[in-house]
């Protein structure tokens, strides 16, 4: 059985990827989102084993010298991180895995599975990204600020994904992720294992 393909979402905050990704797990049924573990605590309306694993800090750094984690990363001054028992049992079983994360996890995981697949989302303009931030209400001009800041910072690893997107029209941009997932299944690498049998009698 071939194995699952893994899929690493990268976007700035503000760019829209929660949606276009609630979007494509809505629309592609063999597509498994990978829970994080955090240390951060949990926002109003965030629900646990649903948006992240809570964890305190104690208890995050006790799971990184058990060597839990098959990445982590200190995002904000919190930890985040991705269960390293969870992704491995699912690719073994032939199901795809959607990670979202930040630049530092894509480049572990890059690493670690060189044949994953990069997914980056922009915004379609800095402007448009200022507005997003701020129409999220009540931070503080620092907050905002100390936002865009981060957001160039993960912008600037852009040409680390294979795929860009950019979220102007959310319409578009949810095609656009479907696509690319519907093309990665048809690599001819990925074929010849699903259809190995339908090759052989083909050349026979
Ligand atoms: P938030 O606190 O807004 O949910 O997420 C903050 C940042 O942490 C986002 O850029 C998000 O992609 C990143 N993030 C969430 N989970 C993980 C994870 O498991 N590993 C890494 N490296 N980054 C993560």
């Amino acid at each position: 059985m071939a194995k699952g393909t893994i899929y690493v979402v990268t976007a700035p905050s503000g760019a829209g990827k929660t949606t276009l990704v609630a979007a494509l797990l809505a629309a592609d049924q063999q597509i498994q989102l990978s829970i994080s573990y955090t240390s951060r605590p949990a926002r109003s309306g965030e629900v646990e084993g649903k948006d992240y694993y809570f964890v305190d800090r104690a208890k995050f750094e006790s799971m990184i010298a058990s060597g839990d984690f098959l990445e982590w990363a200190e995002v904000y001054g919190n930890y985040y991180g991705t269960s390293r028992a969870w992704i491995e049992s699912v690719i073994e079983n032939g199901r795809d895995i959607l990670l979202e994360i930040d630049w530092q996890g894509a480049q572990q995981v890059t690493k670690l599975f060189p044949e994953s697949v990069g997914i980056f989302v922009l915004p379609p303009s800095i402007a448009t990204l200022e507005q997003r931030l701020r129409a999220r209400g009540k931070d503080t001009e620092e907050v905002i600020q100390q936002r865009m800041s981060k957001a160039r910072e993960e912008m600037g690893h852009v040409s680390e994904a294979q795929y860009v997107i950019i979220n102007e029209h959310i319409d578009d941009a949810v095609r656009d992720i479907i696509s690319v997932v519907r093309a990665e299944r048809l690599r001819g690498e990925r074929q010849a294992i699903r259809h190995a049998a339908l090759v052989e009698a083909l050349k026979a």
